[in-house]
């Protein structure tokens, strides 16, 4: 609550300003046609030497006729449809959607960025160098012994995570081991994890805090402990202040503990989850380093590990393998006991790639210079908005409450704004949640913005919510329909209508 904000004018006037800058000219309904749907012209093709059958030929083919600048417009028109990481702020707590720098693009689009996988091991040691780098600077980050680079997302890390630890149990005769724990606050995947890796799902309750509450865990642990998953600062922003002690009682009855590393923003050069007593955790790279995730993908979910579990990671991992002259050379190879190979060559490599520029750019310094802002960006944000945030303190993103909103309308709403809204209804133990993490590349001139469309909305009535948004390209889109239903090609909903 700020002092201007009690009698709800000033902050009113901050919303409409806001507003007011982001106004862009959308014509009602009209949307963007596809290239195809243009102006087209039929090409002849001469397809006389083609040594396809004559009934995967054609002699024709109809293409758009346009010019330049036509083009140059579509594409223009279609990107301004949309809103994205380069159009302002997007505070998706949890999902990390911060502006990227652009020079990663840069180094992952060199034409020696990707060399051919088949290629010999002798001809890329380029590239073998590169991942050998980013396995040690992952490890040094994570405070772990061992990474992996192959998985491809946050959740298919988990999963690699879960398989390892089973491996593991298994390889001491401890198969025995058929649960894993986790926080009711947890992220979905986690819950999903457990499952599709063949584990029961013990539910955490938290305590009054929000954070793990020790009995609750001292009941849950048995010898039947095949891990706890966790991830801290936890999904309200929240430190786990116990973390040690919640480290030496999972491992007293011989579990693992498992490092959920959406959140590694907070930590970035202040605190490693291997010295808090983790065993095993993914880096969502595309969350903490470079490469915003929006619409899907690609990202690349790298899990580390301790020695005790090195053996059993996905294979083929990368080794430097001593020297030949006066360089350095380095060869794949394949842990002892490994899980197997659980993606196509090395992973996202690109996204891979990205992440070693942005590491390698920001070095120590930097990584702990994103953390201290992204912490600072957070408290600052939340100090300046009307709605309550009922858990603190908190580190790099902050859960609000709607209160007698609702919060998917809400977010609805902010687009009107101009701004991108928070995750919403996630966590589950703040009612309405919005979930906001505005990350450490935003000025103070943007998070003001995004407090005046948050301060705005949170005094409008349910009526104008509920009618939101009305200012961008498509409004209130049936979600369930459009994946029960999906419409794959224009073709086929033009020959719909
Ligand atoms: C994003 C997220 C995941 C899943 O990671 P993806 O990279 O999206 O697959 C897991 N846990 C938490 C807390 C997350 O925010």
């Amino acid at each position: 609550m700020t002092d201007e904000s009690a009698d709800g004018n000033p902050s009113q006037e901050r919303g409409e300003q806001a507003r007011y800058d982001q106004a862009r000219y959308v014509d009602d309904g009209q949307y963007e046609p596809l290239l195809a749907e243009k102006d087209r012209t039929e090409v002849e093709i001469d397809a006389d030497d083609s040594p396809l059958p004559d009934d995967l030929t054609r002699d024709a083919i109809e293409l758009p006729e346009l010019s330049e600048p036509e083009l140059a417009r579509h594409y223009t028109r279609l990107s301004q449809m949309i809103y994205g990481i380069d159009s302002g702020p997007y505070p998706l707590g949890s999902c990390t959607m911060k502006y990227n720098p652009k020079f990663t693009e840069d180094v992952a689009a060199l034409p020696d960025a990707a060399v051919h996988p088949d290629r010999s091991e002798g001809s890329i040691q380029g590239t073998l160098e590169l991942m050998y780098r980013l396995q040690d600077y992952l490890a040094r980050i994570g405070g772990m012994d061992a990474v992996t680079l192959q998985p491809p997302a946050g959740a298919a890390g988990e999963f690699v995570g879960i398989r390892v630890a089973a491996a593991y149990h298994e390889h001491n005769g401890e198969d025995h081991r058929d649960e894993v724990i986790i926080p009711e606050s947890a992220h979905g995947t986690n819950f999903a994890t457990a499952a599709l890796g063949g584990y029961e799902v013990v539910s955490l309750p938290s305590d009054d805090e929000g954070r793990v509450d020790l009995e609750a865990l001292e009941a849950a642990l048995s010898e039947n402990t095949a891990a706890l998953m966790l991830t801290n600062p936890n999904t309200l922003g929240l430190f786990e202040r116990d973390i040690t002690e919640i480290a030496e009682m999972v491992h007293d009855v011989g579990g693992l503990l498992y490092y959920d590393g959406a959140n590694l923003n907070a930590l970035l050069g202040r605190a490693r989850p291997g010295d808090m007593g983790f065993d095993v955790m993914h880096y969502n790279v595309h969350k903490t380093f470079a490469t915003p995730h929006g619409g899907g993908g690609p990202g690349a979910g790298p899990v580390g590990v301790v020695d005790d579990l090195a053996p059993f990671l996905p294979a083929p991992r990368v080794r430097a393998d001593g020297s030949s002259g006066s360089e350095q050379t380095y060869e794949l190879f394949d842990p002892e006991h490994t899980i197997g190979q659980v993606h196509g060559y090395q992973g996202n490599w690109l996204v891979l790639v990205k992440t070693f520029a942005y590491i390698a750019r920001l070095g120590d310094e930097g990584l702990t210079d994103a953390s201290a802002k992204a912490v600072l960006n957070a408290n600052y944000l939340a100090s300046q908005i009307d709605y309550d945030v009922p858990y603190e303190p908190f580190h790099h993103e902050f859960v609000a409450s709607a209160g007698e909103q609702d919060a998917a309308d809400v977010a609805k709403r902010m687009l009107d704004y101009g701004v991108h809204p928070p995750t919403t209804k996630w966590p589950e133990i703040v009612p309405e949640a919005l979930m906001t993490e505005p990350t450490e590349v935003e000025s103070k001139a943007t998070l003001d913005r995004l407090a005046a469309a948050f301060d705005a909305v949170a005094e409008e009535d349910d009526e104008t919510l509920a009618a939101a948004p009305d200012r961008t390209t498509a409004r209130r889109i049936d979600q369930t329909s459009a994946a029960r239903n999906p419409r794959l090609s224009w073709q086929a909903l033009a020959d719909d209508e």
